[in-house]
């Protein structure tokens, strides 16, 4: 982020009378938000004649005119931006005056490329809210209503160059009053591409759980009711359906829960204002921010005791999902006496977000009771984004509606490359010159349609990206979808013309931070996750690499411990349980397990132990994911989970108070191993002694911060690294974010975290690219040396 370069008050210091001409090359937030028009006013206030007009690489405007004149519009320009819009950097050139007169927006068809960034989807904004509200507009309760500043983006584009004839809008010509908003410079709705209206926009249909239109006058109004008789709707939303139900309503929530099979995964919760999030939950400068923001993400926030919602939104959590209403029909559905509406995306567990209303009826089935569309047709699928404040700063930990498809911006110039990320929570990656383009979350792969939607994202991220990808980046794991959706791309590209580049995936974590972050020298990676393909071949996920972006090397991990009943184990964390317990306490594990109940009843425990003892389907791993489900289940929570990831999640919310870490130890060797079997049995002593599980839970905590900070600070002694970067989707964990980024940062490490960019397997994807682009670009330098 350049600062603005602009001495314009210094250097115009002719005398008044004479006519300049400054050409003013704007970069950042400068398209698809309403900058060129404001531009136009600002020439136009300030008496001043030339044009601005998209270009690739930024906005262009040449201004001729007095110099104070010129002086203020410089001044004005960088100082009163549209809400969206960011300059980054203004580069000024003095050329000619040429006498020209007037001022023009000049339509962009420079140099071939259509290349114009696509703007996310934003928030309906103050303005248009004000006239939703207002009995005298036009667009009164009008569910459509939006502006430049506002409305949808990328969900209704099918192609670049972004304007209404490439939109689903298209469908929709404009009425007389429309049209002249939409060619009025001075108008808030100039160029607003999804401009409209009730005479000329879409409209609302309510349809029953056949799909069959009801007879109504006013399908939001009877929607909201049957909202509030506790009926379950299909909502359609900017990205996708959500389903919607009444979230003070337990009965409605739980059927909600039953039927999308979704048994305790928390539930995002829509409340109609800030003061609305405020009842319901603690929010803090930071949260505010992110509430009110007009990406409008949902925001993990601290739940109050004793707020009215249903006890099935979040069943043992101590967060909140919440997000404030974002679109017109939003906050008309909310205006309609429900205080708070769970808004939970439209699917069955796996699959992708419905968007089309044929489809939400024929996938919905069983699930809705009602269905509330509309005629603008959604093209493109967007969840809604999550972010979370953790340790005094926003952190985004899904990157979907209001960011995708926005770049991010690289330190460096990259070969294009598109990285396809791993398995669960994918996202995939463009790189182009300096950008990062991630696309909407596409989640776990499970299904079919999970995975028709990542080939879906593929097409529609080469298209808006203008990328043909030299390069395919993917994991190390052979048998994902994702590595060999590469290769089939790959052998689809021209001949030899494309290759694969696979990386170690708690590489590609560390590199993520990395890239985010601008850092190119060699960092303590500490990369902690639940699962990832080792170069060994063994399960990998609780790890310590020395890494920069060309390369890594393992300088630590946990201790490995065995999956009984590989893939299992993440769902029954009693099974890492007692592979921990064997690991720590020997052959008379089976005693402790037995005292503190852990082998679920049901399962026959000595053929379990028979198992162990041989080792059958017991894969090796340093999970740090996995010894957390197995603490868990030791410290008596989580029997059997319903996500993967519930029990550690399960574990923070039971953490309370401060507490002393536990034994540890580092056993020494090239690789450093965390030894964590102390840990184990004083837990396993701590339990049988009555000491309180929250306690105990944040015991180990303070344990695993304490030993990582060291195992950090044993590899800086041995390395003379300084820096620190932390990846990987244990830490969305706030209590070890927290925890380890203090610890580390007292010892005097430099501590690299995530913001921008997931920490999970959804910001992995970046990773990928740029290890995958920087070997490409070394494999081209020794090809051109070899010749
Ligand atoms: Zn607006
Ligand atoms: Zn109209
Ligand atoms: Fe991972």
């Amino acid at each position: 982020m350049g600062g603005v370069d602009i001495r314009a008050d210094r250097d115009l210091q002719t005398p008044a009378g004479l006519k300049r001409r400054i050409r003013c090359h704007f970069t950042g937030t400068v398209q698809g938000v309403g900058f060129r028009p404001f531009v136009y006013r600002l020439a136009l206030a300030e008496g001043l004649a030339g044009f601005v007009l998209n270009r690739p690489d930024g906005v262009r405007a040449e201004v001729e005119g007095e110099v104070d004149a010129l002086a203020r519009f410089l001044k004005r320009v960088t100082g009163e931006l549209p809400p969206l819009a960011r300059i980054e950097h203004l580069a000024r050139t003095e050329l000619a005056p040429t006498g020209e007169e007037g001022f023009v927006i000049r339509t962009s068809t420079l140099g071939g490329s259509k290349s114009t960034l696509i703007p996310p989807d934003i928030a309906t904004c103050e303005a248009c809210e004000r006239e939703l509200f207002d009995p005298a507009d036009r667009r009164y309760r009008y569910p459509f209503i939006n502006c430049t500043n506002c409305g949808p983006r990328l969900t209704i584009i099918e192609d670049v160059p972004y304007d209404r004839g490439s939109t689903s809008m298209r469908a929709f010509p404009l009425c007389e009053a429309c049209r002249c908003e939409y060619t009025d410079p001075f108008d808030r709705r100039f160029h607003a591409e999804p401009n409209a209206c009730p005479v000329c926009g879409p409209s609302l249909t309510l349809l029953d759980a056949t799909g069959e239109p009801l007879m109504t006058d006013d399908p939001l109004r009877e929607a909201a009711a049957l909202i509030r008789e506790g009926y379950i709707l299909a909502v359609k939303g900017l990205g996708g359906f959500h389903l919607c139900v009444d979230a003070t309503k337990e009965m409605a929530v739980a059927r909600l829960r039953r039927r999308k099979l979704r048994e305790e995964k928390p539930l995002a919760i829509m409340v109609r204002n800030l003061d609305g999030a405020k009842a319901l939950a603690l929010i803090g400068e930071h949260e505010e921010r992110l509430l009110t923001s007009p990406r409008r993400p949902i925001v993990l926030v601290r739940r109050r005791e004793g707020a009215a919602v249903a006890p099935s939104v979040a069943p043992a959590m101590p967060d909140y999902g919440i997000m404030l209403p974002y679109t017109p029909l939003h906050h008309l559905l909310l205006a309609e006496g429900l205080e708070a509406l769970v808004m939970t995306s439209a699917n069955r567990s796996d699959e992708p977000i419905c968007i089309d209303n044929h489809e939400a009826v024929s996938r919905l089935e069983g699930i809705a009771d009602y269905f509330l569309v509309h005629n603008r047709a959604i093209l493109v699928r967007c969840d809604d984004s999550i972010a979370a404040c953790v340790g005094g700063a926003p952190r985004l930990l899904r990157r979907s509606r209001g960011h995708a498809p926005q770049p991010l911006g690289l330190p460096d110039d990259y070969p294009p490359v598109l990285a396809l990320g791993a398995h669960l929570k994918a996202c995939l990656c463009i790189l182009r010159g300096r950008q990062a383009f991630f696309s909407p979350h596409v989640g776990d792969l499970e299904t079919p349609l999970a995975r028709d939607f990542l080939l879906e994202n593929v097409a529609l991220m080469q298209r808006i990206s203008e990328c043909i990808p030299e390069t395919i980046a993917c994991d190390l794991h052979p048998d994902y979808y994702t590595t060999r959706l590469a290769h089939t791309l790959a052998s689809q590209g021209p001949e030899g013309g494309v290759n694969v580049v696979a990386v170690q995936h708690h590489h590609a974590h560390i590199a993520a931070c990395l890239a985010e972050n601008h850092i190119s020298e060699r960092v303590i990676g500490l990369a902690m996750d639940g699962t990832g393909y080792g170069s060994d071949g063994t399960v990998w996920g609780g790890e310590f690499l020395v890494a920069d972006l060309g390369g890594f090397e393992r300088a630590g991990h946990l201790l490995p411990f065995v999956l009984p009943g590989g893939e299992l184990a993440v769902r029954e964390p009693w099974r890492p349980a007692i592979s921990l317990l064997k690991e720590a306490l020997g052959e008379d594990w089976p005693v402790s397990a037995g005292r503190l109940e852990i082998v679920p009843e049901g399962v026959d425990s000595a053929l379990v132990e028979t198992l162990l003892a041989r080792g059958i389907n017991c894969p090796v791993t340093t999970s740090l994911g996995r010894l957390f489900d197995g603490v868990a289940a030791i410290v008596g929570r989580s029997r059997k989970m319903s996500f993967e990831g519930q029990a550690a999640l399960g574990l923070e919310a039971l953490a309370r108070g401060a507490a002393a870490p536990l034994p540890w130890g580092i056993l020494p060797g090239e690789s450093l191993r965390l030894d964590w079997r102390p840990t184990i049995r004083a837990l396993v002593e701590g339990r049988l002694k009555g000491r309180d599980p929250a306690s105990l839970a944040a015991a180990f905590h303070a344990t695993l911060i304490e030993a990582f900070t060291a195992v950090a600070l044993e590899i800086r002694a041995r390395t003379g690294i300084e820096r620190a970067a932390l990846s990987g989707g244990c830490f969305q964990n706030r209590r070890l974010l927290e925890g380890c980024l203090e610890a580390m940062t007292r010892a005097g490490l430099q501590v690299a975290t995530h913001r921008q960019v997931p920490p999970g397997d959804g910001g992995i994807a970046l990773g990928q690219a740029v290890v995958a682009a920087g070997r490409t670009r070394d494999r081209d330098a020794q090809t051109r040396r070899s010749r």
